[in-house]
């Protein structure tokens, strides 16, 4: 199990820092494509906003993925990693205006609009640069995922998208705009989502909607069902790649295309969690009144999900084997939050020690922050080391 993780060379390297696994990622990126390719008319894009380290985005970009961006910084990390514009997406509750031009000069795919306000700017701006742009509506299914309350967001009380009962409304005003085209419909339920039936569930809103717009002869090219495949956060090494047989084969099965639409697909989670780890080093061990503390340089400014959403992150002490202890492993922020396990075992550790905390690739390096100034944490993979 430790050997999957060249330690003698992290004990070089300054802590902590992400280190990522590229043979699991290209793995990973070659079953997607496996399975995609089982079923016509299927497009899966990246949801860049998991993991924007150049040397990832550039593997996922090599494997032929699109890029699903929620800004401009997005949409410029894109294009640096080389995906080309005509496999960019663009969605976000607030796009500013800087933003929506730079996706209009450089003609991505399209933008996925959520709201009429929007719209309207997206028109306005296309018309000064003499412009049509591709838009597609997000639209909220109402639609519960069985997943983090914080991670869910296609219930009508979420922020995102268009209200069902608006959605012809919209299509049709944007009929009447001379700088917008209509190209399809978008949606996304939530995140860290690991039961297929809450898919199915947005499969037979969509036929729902498919239907009423049919007989309102409105033509849809494509469907964007969003992403928010889950992974094994509890055995990343017996289920280090997603099952995205049984992800696919749901929307085969239950979503009625039409023979004229491609279905996009927005995975990032899935893409990119398992093949990140976040190396960090033993600073101390602290005897408490009832338990005893493992404290790493690594905190919650290099990984925030434990502290954040209570995520559960798998730790592994990889330069011992010596017999489990029981540690509450934490950070050095100020903030009782900065806690990555409480009551975890983990084989004895001393000063010094690597630790390794899994499944980190995705929503870890690119949530670090400043926070007590710190410095950020560099990511390393496989081939650099
Ligand atoms: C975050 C997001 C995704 C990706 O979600 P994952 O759970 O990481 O797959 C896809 N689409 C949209 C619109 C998003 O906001």
């Amino acid at each position: 199990m430790k050997g999957i993780f060249p330690t003698e060379k992290f004990k070089r390297l300054e802590t902590p820092f992400y280190y990522y696994d590229t043979n699991l990622l290209r793995q990973t990126l070659r079953t997607i494509n496996e399975e995609v390719g089982k079923h016509e008319r299927f497009e899966v894009h990246y949801a860049v906003k998991a993991n924007a380290n150049p040397k990832v985005l550039n593997i996922i970009c090599q494997a032929g993925l699109g890029a699903d961006c929620v800004s401009g910084g997005e949409i410029e990390a894109s294009v640096r990693a080389g995906f080309p514009s005509s496999k960019i997406v663009y969605a976000g509750v607030g796009k500013s205006d800087w933003e929506i031009n730079l996706g209009l000069e450089l003609g991505i795919l399209a933008f996925n609009v959520e709201s009429i306000p929007e719209l309207e700017i997206i028109n306005e701006l296309a018309a000064k640069k003499g412009t049509v742009a591709r838009v597609a509506f997000r639209i909220n299914p109402n639609v519960g995922a069985h997943t983090h309350a914080n991670i869910t967001t296609g219930l009508a009380e979420n922020k995102f998208g268009i209200a069902m009962r608006d959605m012809e409304e919209v299509i049709n005003h944007a009929a009447e705009l001379k700088n917008v085209e209509f190209k399809g419909l978008h949606f996304h339920i939530g995140s860290q989502i690991l039961e297929m039936d809450d898919f199915k569930a947005l499969c037979n809103r969509i036929n729902d909607l498919q239907d009423q717009l049919d007989k309102h002869h409105i033509i849809v090219e494509s469907i964007n069902v969003g992403g928010g495949l889950g992974i094994d956060y509890n055995h990343p090494n017996r289920i280090p790649v997603p099952d995205f047989q049984a992800y696919f084969d749901t929307y085969a099965r239950f979503l009625k295309l039409r023979p004229y639409q491609t279905l996009h697909f927005e995975l990032g989670r899935a893409v990119v969690a398992q093949c990140g780890s976040l190396i960090t080093r033993t600073l101390y061990v602290k005897q408490g009144d009832f338990k005893q503390f493992a404290i790493v340089d690594a905190g919650m400014t290099d990984l925030i999900r434990p502290a954040l959403y209570n995520a559960y992150h798998k730790i592994e002490n990889i330069s011992s084997d010596e017999p489990l202890e029981t540690y509450d492993v934490v950070g050095p922020i100020c903030e009782s939050s900065d806690v990555f396990a409480k009551a975890i075992d983990l084989n004895k550790t001393h000063r010094g020690d690597i630790i390794a905390i899994r499944s980190a690739g995705a929503y870890g390096e690119i949530m670090a922050s400043g926070y007590n100034c710190r410095r950020l944490p560099k990511g390393y993979i496989t081939e650099e080391l």
